[in-house]
C-alpha cells in the first residue's frame, strides 16, 4: 500500500512518521521550496490527547530532544489593561501541558525523512483512477499515484476544494498582528503563562515560549543528527483588532496602541519582523462525513479553524488515528473504504471540539474587551 501525504505542516509530518514507523510506504509532497521558506515560527500548546498523540508521533529517540525543547506552562493568566494595570488573575485548570515553537517542532518532526520528503512540488489536483487508486497532478507536470491521498495540505486544502467544494474558508470580522520578540528585558510583562491586555477595539495577547534548553545546544547534546533553528526564548503577541486589514504592513496597526504603556510599545517595536505580520483571521465551514473515497484529509484541512480551536493537537489525533486505520488496511483486517470512513467519522467529531474550543477562546475575548 502506498500513501501520498499532500504538506508538510505539522499533521502531515507526523502523519509520516508514524506510518515509516509501520513499514507503510510513505511519500509527503510540500510546496514549499525549504522547510524555512516563510513565517514559520509562533508557539504552539499542547495537552492532554493532542500531546500524547505529538509524543506518539516523535521517534522514542527524539522523546528527551523533544522535552529539552518544550516550554513549561507555569503561574497564572493575567489580564490587564494598556498601561498594565492588573484587572484579573486566573490560575490554569489543567497544567499538564507544554508549549513549542511551531518551526523547532516541524523541524524536529522532519527527521529521518530524508528519503520521504520533496520540497517544491505543488500540488494542482488529484484524480480517481478506475482501480480504486488516486493520481496526484502537481505544478511542475509530474504525476504519482496512491492507494490513498492524504491532503495534509492546510486551512486552504487544495484537496479539501475539490473533494468538498462546498465548504468555504472566509474572514472573521478581526483580523491579527501576528509576531514574536526575544524574551529578555520583558520578562515582567508575562509573569504567569499569558497576559492579555485589552482596550476599546484593540487586544494584545502575549504568550511565553521559554525553551527549556537552547533548541541548537539541546540538539548538538541529545541528537547530534537533528538540525533545529536558532531560535531565542521569545514572547508571541497577537494584537487583535475588529475589521479587515486595509494593508498588511504591521506601522499602522502600531500607531493604534500609540498611547499605551511604553514597555508595551518597545515589545513590539522590537519584533522579529522576519516573523511577524498582519493577516485576516480565517474560518472555515463545518465538515461532515462525506461518500468515502480513497482521498482523505487531515489536521486544517479537515477541520479548518481559527487559532483557539486546537488546531495542531487535533492534527496529532488525526495523524494516530489514521495510521491505526492504514495499518488495518495493510494488515487485511479492514477494507480500505470502510476504514477511511471510520477514520473521517472520528476526525469530523473531534474537530466539532476544536470549534467550540475557538469559540470560546473569542467570547472570552470579546468580553475582556467589553470590560476594557
Ligand atoms: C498564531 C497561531 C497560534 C496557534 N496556536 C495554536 C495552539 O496553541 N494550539 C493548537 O492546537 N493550534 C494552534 N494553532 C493552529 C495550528 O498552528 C494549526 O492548526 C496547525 O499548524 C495545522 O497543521 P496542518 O499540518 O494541518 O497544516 P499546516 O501547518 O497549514 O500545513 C499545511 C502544509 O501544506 C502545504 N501545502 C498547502 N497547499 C499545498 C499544495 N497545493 N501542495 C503541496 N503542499 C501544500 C503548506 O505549505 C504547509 O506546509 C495556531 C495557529 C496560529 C496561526
Amino acid at each position: 500500500m502506498k500513501v501520498v501525504v499532500i504538506g508538510a505542516g505539522l499533521g502531515g509530518l507526523a502523519l509520516a512518521q508514524r506510518l515509516v514507523r509501520a513499514g507503510i510506504d510513505v511519500e509527503v509532497y510540500e510546496r514549499d521550496s525549504a522547510v524555512e521558506a516563510r513565517f514559520q515560527g509562533y508557539r504552539i500548546g499542547f495537552g492532554g490527547p493532542g500531546m500524547a498523540a505529538l509524543e506518539g508521533a516523535v521517534p522514542a529517540r527524539l522523546h528527551p530532544l523533544l522535552d529539552a525543547v518544550s516550554g513549561l506552562i507555569e503561574g497564572t493568566g493575567r489580564a490587564v489593561d494598556s498601561q498594565l494595570n492588573v484587572l484579573e488573575e486566573k490560575e490554569r485548570d489543567d497544567d499538564e501541558g507544554r508549549m513549542f515553537d511551531r518551526n523547532v517542532l516541524r523541524h524536529l518532526l522532519i527527521a529521518g525523512l530524508d528519503d520521504q520528503l520533496r520540497f517544491d512540488m505543488k500540488l494542482d489536483r488529484y484524480e480517481e483512477l478506475p482501480d480504486g487508486r488516486v493520481r496526484a497532478h502537481f505544478a511542475d507536470g509530474t504525476t504519482v499515484d496512491a492507494d490513498v491521498l492524504v491532503g495534509a495540505d492546510g486551512m486552504g486544502s487544495t484537496v479539501r476544494r475539490q473533494l468538498l467544494p462546498h465548504i468555504g474558508v472566509h474572514d472573521l470580522p478581526v483580523y491579527g498582528a501576528i509576531g514574536r520578540t526575544p524574551i529578555a528585558g520583558f520578562e515582567h510583562l508575562i509573569p504567569g503563562w499569558s497576559t492579555v491586555v485589552s482596550a476599546k477595539d484593540v487586544q494584545l495577547m502575549l504568550g511565553r515560549m521559554v525553551f527549556q534548553r537552547p533548541p541548537v545546544e539541546a540538539a548538538a547534546e541529545l541528537a547530534p543528527d537533528v538540525r533545529l533553528p536558532d531560535t531565542p526564548s521569545y514572547i508571541r503577541w497577537v494584537l487583535m483588532l475588529p475589521g479587515a486589514p486595509e494593508t498588511l504592513d504591521l506601522q499602522p496597526v502600531l500607531d493604534l496602541i500609540e498611547d499605551w504603556h511604553p514597555d508595551l510599545k518597545a515589545l513590539i517595536a522590537h519584533a522579529d519582523t522576519a516573523n511577524s505580520g498582519v493577516s485576516p483571521i480565517k474560518e472555515g465551514d463545518a465538515v461532515e462525513p462525506w461518500p468515502t473515497r480513497a482521498v482523505t484529509l487531515l489536521g486544517d484541512a479537515g477541520h479548518p479553524a481559527p487559532p483557539g480551536g486546537l488546531g495542531a493537537n487535533l492534527a496529532m489525533v488525526d495523524a494516530e488515528v489514521l495510521t491505526d486505520k492504514l495499518i488495518a488496511v495493510r494488515d487485511g483486517r479492514m477494507d480500505k473504504i470502510a476504514a477511511l470512513a471510520g477514520y473521517e467519522r472520528t476526525m469530523c467529531e473531534n474537530a466539532k471540539i476544536g470549534r467550540e474550543s475557538a469559540a470560546r477562546a473569542f467570547k472570552n475575548l470579546a468580553k475582556l474587551r467589553a470590560e476594557a
